[in-house]
């Protein structure tokens, strides 16, 4: 395990982001806020895909106002997104948002910043600074002719210093690009000055395929150095697929504690089974599971059982049938046919075991 950055807790609803070894995986709505029912169908998928905070735009004044329906019927903490418009965040924060992301050097005069920044104060709220590329300030930019690092942490401190200076303390910041040796390096030096918890993205990294390994590199060599406290996937694609990658990529480095993490083999010319199959049979099935059980799956008895012995269950394939493994012993020989189900079965019995415990 390789040491984690240490950072101040924020609590976010009955979330602590930072202070702590657990990286909160997000991610963001796809539907209008507006529409209550969407959204809450959305949030409720996420939910139960993994996904531990959610983040919504607030456009409007009818999207404020349906965060009081929404919250009422989930279950994780609620983020609004908001820009410029501070009656927006004080509309979200009256409707019991858990938390906003806005940039205070963004709101425009200073009464407008402290009235926000009391209505967080006083319910509890943290803010989440979001620096972009595109969202630097003209004289930093100006400065450095083009997006660098530099200056987004210039752009960081600077909205920074206006919550400190109204001592404001409950902050998050995230340092965001869709390059990604940028934003590599704007996070490190991010966390080399300042304790705040970041919150993790690599924005705009694409679709389903490319955009996942775009992150996976980003976050991934952010996550290496014990960087980063809150992670989002930002993909072309439905959120549920955004909490998916997260969690494998938490799950990479061991910073996850609720998943199951499945191990099977590229298949070679000593395969007996049809692996593959299986493989993805499995990795669907264990998706939604919340139990921290290593599941292998391997394609013949050569060097199937040796691997299949340091997983809490699995499989090893040998001519039309399988050897059947748990915590290191073979349970029994089954059919190949029987193997996707037979297996599902022994996951749900140390699933079941887990929540027990
Ligand atoms: Fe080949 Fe067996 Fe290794 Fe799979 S476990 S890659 S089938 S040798």
């Amino acid at each position: 395990m390789y040491k984690r950055r240490d950072t101040r807790p924020v609590r976010v609803g009955d979330l602590t982001i930072g202070g702590s070894d657990k990286v909160v995986v997000q991610s963001m709505t796809t539907t209008k806020t507006a529409d209550v029912k969407a959204t809450v169908a959305e949030i409720l998928r996420l939910e139960e895909a993994g996904c531990e905070l959610v983040r919504v735009t607030v456009n409007s004044q009818e999207a404020a106002e349906a965060i009081r329906a929404i919250k009422s019927q989930i279950h994780i903490p609620l983020v609004a997104d908001i820009h410029f418009d501070y009656r927006l965040a004080l509309s979200a924060i009256a409707n019991g948002i858990d938390k906003v992301r806005i940039n205070p050097g963004n709101i425009g005069q200073r009464d407008r910043v402290e009235a926000v920044v009391k209505a967080c104060k006083e319910r509890g709220i943290p803010i989440r600074i979001g620096v972009n590329t595109g969202s630097i300030e003209r004289h930093i930019l100006e400065k450095y002719g083009y997006p660098t690092a530099q200056g987004m942490l210039e752009s960081a401190l600077y909205h920074i210093s206006i919550l400190e200076e109204l001592d404001f303390h409950d902050i998050i910041v995230s340092m965001k690009a869709s390059d990604v040796p940028l934003a590599i390096e704007a996070y490190k030096l991010a966390a080399e000055s300042f304790n705040y918890p970041l919150h993790l993205g690599i924005t705009e990294a694409g679709t389903l395929f490319s955009g996942t390994i775009k992150s996976a590199a980003g976050l991934g060599a952010l996550l290496a150095m014990g960087i980063g406290d809150t992670v989002r996937v930002s993909l072309s694609a439905d959120p549920v697929e955004e909490v998916k990658v997260a969690r494998e990529l938490l799950k990479a480095f061991g910073i996850i504690s609720n998943a199951v993490t499945l191990v099977s083999c590229p298949t070679c010319g000593r395969i007996d089974i049809d692996l593959i199959r299986i493989a993805n049979e499995i990795e669907a099935y264990v998706q939604n599971i919340k139990a921290p059980i290593k599941v292998s799956v391997l394609g013949c008895a050569v060097n199937g059982p040796g691997e299949a012995r340091e997983a809490d269950i699995g499989i090893a394939g040998a001519k039309g049938e399988g050897l059947l493994f748990r915590y290191g012993e073979v349970v029994r020989k089954i059919p190949e046919q029987d193997l996707v189900s037979e297996l599902k079965k022994e996951i749900d019995i140390l699933a079941k075991r887990y929540a027990e415990t």
